[in-house]
């Protein structure tokens, strides 16, 4: 059986393709979309070409899905059920993650299989691999919608906030307040932080970061961020920062500067170009300055897309203040798609409604 998928055809070039519906192995499901949501990361796969050349690979790492398959072990999962499917979807046996880091099951990033090793989810039809252990039911009441946010910007701001691991009371800055950034201070907030810095310049992420519990906006488009944070904290600085925006000409030099002595750095941005990333000798203590830098590739699975659902689920983080724009119907997944490329001002995250 043959189905459409909207895909990248080489670096630079996308389109809308035909491929065979993708087969079910015995612990697998196939599932079919029911919200989609483009990412960044697309862009930079695309654009960029930041993981090489691709021929043909459907996009997408973002859905909540209908199972219309499952394989023969599959256990707790049926046709029919609604579910939350992972950017992360690990192979749990591997060496990695029995070290638990199922991100990167079978070498460096691995875990990533969406639209980086295989075809994504901007399909008819997609497959998930060892279903029992990658997929969440999508609880009673919780909107489609809101729910596709939990496949990959609400766990890569909050693995930001684990990597930072930011501690009650904490002074904390997040540097780039995009959908991923502001799952950053949503999460940082609900670990406890204080004081607590956003660094953007759009004024509806800027509004947004503030609902989700920003104290202080620092804009980088008016002076060194620095200097901004070091006046308003009496030149202490802040004891973590997390990256989800920004590059790695500059973006280490601002955040090794702000951090104090033993501080933290949670990077989950993804840096799509240049060779180096720049660390500023003296600021960081000649070495000597306990300033960590900590960066990661979310963690996915079923377990962790359960415990953030449960958040949506008690209303304790509410997701629908990302989503600007809505499209219903899978043919405007292009739409969405170059909405994210060409970022217009008003844009958080487009979701697609299938
Ligand atoms: P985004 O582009 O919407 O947000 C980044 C924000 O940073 C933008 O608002 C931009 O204006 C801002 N910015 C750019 N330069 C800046 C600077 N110098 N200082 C401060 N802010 C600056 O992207 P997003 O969707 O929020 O994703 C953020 C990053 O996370 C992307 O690189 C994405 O690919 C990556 N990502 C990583 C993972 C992971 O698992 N680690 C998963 C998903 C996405
Ligand atoms: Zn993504």
């Amino acid at each position: 059986m043959k189905m459409k998928g909207f895909a990248m055809l080489g670096i630079g070039k996308t389109g809308w393709i035909e491929k065979d519906v993708p087969a079910c192995g015995p612990l697998d499901a196939i599932v079919k979309p029911v919200a989609v949501s483009p990412c960044t990361s697309d862009i930079h796969t695309v654009w960029e070409g930041a993981i090489g050349e691709r021929k043909d690979m459907i996009l997408g790492h973002e859905a909540v899905g209908e199972i219309v398959e499952v394989g023969s072990l599959v256990k707790d999962l049926k046709v029919g059920d609604k579910v939350i499917v992972p950017a992360i979807t690990p192979d749990w046996g591997a060496l990695e993650s029995q070290a638990g880091y199922s991100m990167h099951s079978g070498g460096m990033l691995a875990g990533w299989k969406f639209s980086n090793f295989k075809d994504g989810v901007f399909a008819e039809y997609f497959h998930v691999n060892e279903a029992d252990a990658n997929l969440a039911r999508l609880p009673e009441g919780v909107e489609a919608a809101d729910a596709v946010m939990l496949s990959d910007m609400v766990p890569t701001g909050f693995h930001g906030v684990e990597l930072a691991d930011v501690q009650f009371g904490d002074t904390v800055c997040v540097i780039g307040i995009g959908p991923v950034g502001l799952m950053s201070v949503a999460g940082a907030a609900l670990r406890g932080a204080g004081r607590l810095f956003a660094v953007g310049s759009r004024p509806n992420c800027i509004d947004v970061a503030k609902a989700y519990g920003a104290t202080d906006i620092v804009n980088y488009r008016e002076g060194d961020i620095v200097e901004q944070i070091m006046d308003k904290t009496n030149g202490k600085g802040v004891d973590k920062v997390i990256v989800a925006g920004g590059d790695a000409e500059n973006t280490f030099v601002q955040a090794i500067t702000m951090l104090k002595p033993g501080g933290r750095i949670g990077n989950v941005n993804y840096l799509g170009s240049g060779d180096y990333v720049r660390i500023p000798r003296a600021e960081w203590g000649c070495g000597m300055g306990h300033k960590v830098i900590a960066g990661g590739l979310m963690p996915g699975g079923r377990l962790r897309m359960e415990k953030l659902a449960s958040l949506l689920e008690t209303g304790r983080l509410d997701t629908s203040k990302l989503l600007t724009h809505r499209f219903n119907g899978f043919e405007h997944l292009e739409e969405a798609l170059l909405l994210m490329k060409d970022k217009p001002k008003d844009l958080i995250k487009p979701v697609v409604i299938i």
